[in-house]
């Protein structure tokens, strides 16, 4: 009888808690496509599964095929993401979709290598595209792998620091396995969200737990290690909500910057700047309800304020358009809206 390698007593013990525990009901785990993985590994950055499958099934209705999505109207591929944040994944989804079609005819690149190619996908999602869509083994180091390996080997430091997430990745190359990559990648990734979690590990229904370091230690927690704290910079934001009747104006933002491709109020740095644009005096606005709205790299302090005169020659505007759209506040809206927008227009359902 040969023995086994440490790296395989690992997998073997992942695999065997996955036949038993993993999660294989998933919608984007049914019929399995590289495209059904793209789109839920995109959804889930950041985002928690629960939250994900409305969002995932919304979305494979209406782009059931890269195809479809590359041939869809960017308004039309945000106001499926609206409410999920983030929208550069939207966007970069979209634009891969037209270079997968372009440049690869449509076929999905089953290679790591060529998937890291295309916008929005980094190393982890690449391997998970190959790993579980493809068939092509590879390995993954998405945040519940890097918490899962973090503790069970006592890597200690940030994973956004280059020599942690190296080390990180090594392990993880080392300790996937060739056969059953697939169900290797998917038993990792469930058991960092099921037992590996983040403040409360149940380390007594974990199949690591003799071999790992942070549970002899009972220092859990102390893995990874945290993102150093640094404050955020504080940026002001007066917005221009002009209406006509029951309805305001939305603006369609540039496809680059905060919010961009969505559709917002036009947005100013000072009242001051706000006014002197619409020749409008101080009493001529009314201030909706400030409020603080956080990016990952800043606070961005909220000033709605309300246009009131609406005869003022430079408030006067033109229809709607491709540009700008009047809309009723409580109307459900076909592209995509900023969270921050949302927040605005929903206050307005009661103001106008
Ligand atoms: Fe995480 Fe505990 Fe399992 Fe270690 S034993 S990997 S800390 S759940």
């Amino acid at each position: 009888m040969t023995s086994l390698s440490a790296e395989q007593w690992f997998s073997n013990d992942v695999l065997r808690w996955f036949e038993q525990h993993g999660r294989k009901d998933l919608p984007w785990q049914q019929q399995k496509s590289p495209y059904k993985v793209w789109i839920s590994e995109i959804m889930l950055q950041q985002t928690q599964v629960a939250t994900v499958i409305p969002y995932f099934l919304r979305f494979m209705n209406s782009f059931p095929t890269v195809e479809a999505l590359a041939e869809a109207s960017l308004d039309n591929v945000l106001s499926h993401w609206s409410g999920l944040g983030y929208y550069a994944r939207a966007r970069n989804l979209h634009k891969a979709a037209q270079q997968i079609c372009s440049e690869f005819a449509g076929q999905f690149p089953t290679h790591p290598e060529q998937l890291m190619q295309l916008p929005g996908i980094g190393r982890s999602t690449a391997g998970a595209i190959a790993s579980l869509g493809c068939g092509v083994p590879a390995a993954i180091l998405d945040g519940n792998v890097k918490r899962v390996l973090a503790r069970c080997f006592a890597v200690s430091g940030w994973p956004g620091k280059a020599a942690v997430l190296r080390q990180l990745w090594q392990l993880s190359e080392q300790l996937t396995p060739i056969a059953r990559h697939d169900e290797y990648n998917q038993a990792m990734m469930d058991l960092g969200a099921l037992i590996c979690t983040r403040s409360s590990p149940q380390c007594h229904a974990c199949p690591l737990q003799s071999a790992c370091i942070a549970n002899k230690q009972g220092q859990q927690l102390a893995y990874p290690g945290k993102k150093p704290k640094k404050a955020l910079p504080v940026k002001t934001a007066y917005l221009a909500v002009q209406k006509k009747a029951d309805q305001v104006l939305l603006h369609k933002r540039p496809p680059t910057g905060i919010w961009g491709g969505l559709w917002s109020f036009p947005e100013f740095s000072s009242e001051a700047e706000l006014l002197t644009h619409f020749e409008l005096a101080n009493n001529e606005v009314r201030s909706l309800s400030p409020f603080r709205h956080t990016f990952s790299h800043f606070h961005l302090d909220c000033y709605p304020l309300l246009l009131c005169n609406a005869n003022n020659a430079s408030a006067q505007l033109a229809d709607s358009s491709e540009q700008q759209r009047w809309v009723e506040p409580g109307q459900s809206l076909d592209v995509g809206i900023a969270a921050a927008t949302q927040k605005i227009l929903t206050q307005l359902v009661t103001e106008l």
